[in-house]
């Protein structure tokens, strides 16, 4: 793997578990984070996350390959923030839960190589501390290639698969907007539902909440820490997928 150089755009639960799993599993390469919180890169030098660059050009400046690990909605935002001070050459990535609409907000630089992804792991947490560096052991990457004919394209998507098969995923890769269309069963719906379940039991005056918490069987509480996702990052991908998600939505009406 050519890889020596990561760069890491969003030091939140993602950015620092890829920063945590790297140090562990590929000690010769090194990972710059940068964030747009100053909080968040003040935490992430208090806790010794890696290399905190102070503005997202010198992250990225030499890395070889960049991941953008923002919510959905900030991909093309953290782009643009980079953009000009990419290395000719460079892969960039991500890792939203939705697809098509990254890759309908970044317009690569035609002498880059950009590879969306999505790995399928993940807790309720967010934020620096949430970083852990056993997150993707056997847990899918679901790479979704662009229709990109350059001859170095494939190449690049292969170092990029590597990568993350050496942080212990498995890799798979599929078609942008298949990928939407099975994340929107497999994971969006059911976060909606959680979300909308929980919503309800706290609306209800008719039980309160000491009688949900005391008879709350591992269902219930199973939707209750489904529900404690950051919902920013829920609303981005609820919206960015939002065709896929009624699609699924009309289905579950329909049977229930
Ligand atoms: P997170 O813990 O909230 O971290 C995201 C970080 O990105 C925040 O610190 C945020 O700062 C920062 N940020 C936002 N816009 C930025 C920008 N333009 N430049 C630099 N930093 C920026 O979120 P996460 O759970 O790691 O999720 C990140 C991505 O991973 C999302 O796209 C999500 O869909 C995907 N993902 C999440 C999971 C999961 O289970 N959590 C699993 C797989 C994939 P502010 O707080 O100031 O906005």
């Amino acid at each position: 793997m050519s890889i020596a150089k990561v760069a890491i755009i969003g030091a939140g639960h993602i950015g620092a578990s890829i920063t945590r799993a790297a140090a562990e599993k590929l000690p010769g390469v090194s990972v710059t984070l940068y964030d747009q919180s100053e909080a968040v890169r003040t935490r992430a030098r208090e806790i010794k996350l890696g290399t905190i660059a102070d503005n997202p050009q010198d992250a990225v400046r030499d890395a070889d390959l960049v991941i953008l690990c923002v919510p959905v909605g900030a991909m093309g935002a953290a782009y643009e923030s980079v953009k000009d001070a990419l290395k000719p050459g460079a892969i960039l990535s991500d890792v939203g839960s939705v697809k098509g609409a990254v890759i309908e907000a970044i317009k690569p630089r035609a002498d880059i190589f950009f590879v969306p992804g999505h790995p399928l792991a993940g807790t309720e947490q967010s934020g620096p501390d949430a970083g852990l560096a056993h997150l993707f052991e056997n847990r899918w990457m679901i790479v979704t290639p662009l229709d990109d004919p350059r001859t170095e394209y494939q190449a690049a998507v292969e170092q990029l698969t590597q990568f993350w098969r050496a942080l212990g995923a498995r890799t798979d890769t599929m078609a942008p907007a298949r990928h939407d269309t099975v994340l929107a069963v497999v994971s969006h719906l059911p976060h909606l539902i959680a979300y909308n379940i929980v919503a309800m039991a706290e609306d209800l005056e008719a039980v309160n909440e000491h009688e949900v918490v005391k008879y709350s069987a591992s269902g219930f509480r199973d939707f209750t820490r489904i529900a404690a996702s950051d919902p920013i990052m829920w609303r981005d991908v609820f919206l960015n997928n939002k065709e896929a998600v009624l699609e699924m939505l009309g289905f579950f009406t329909e049977g229930l």
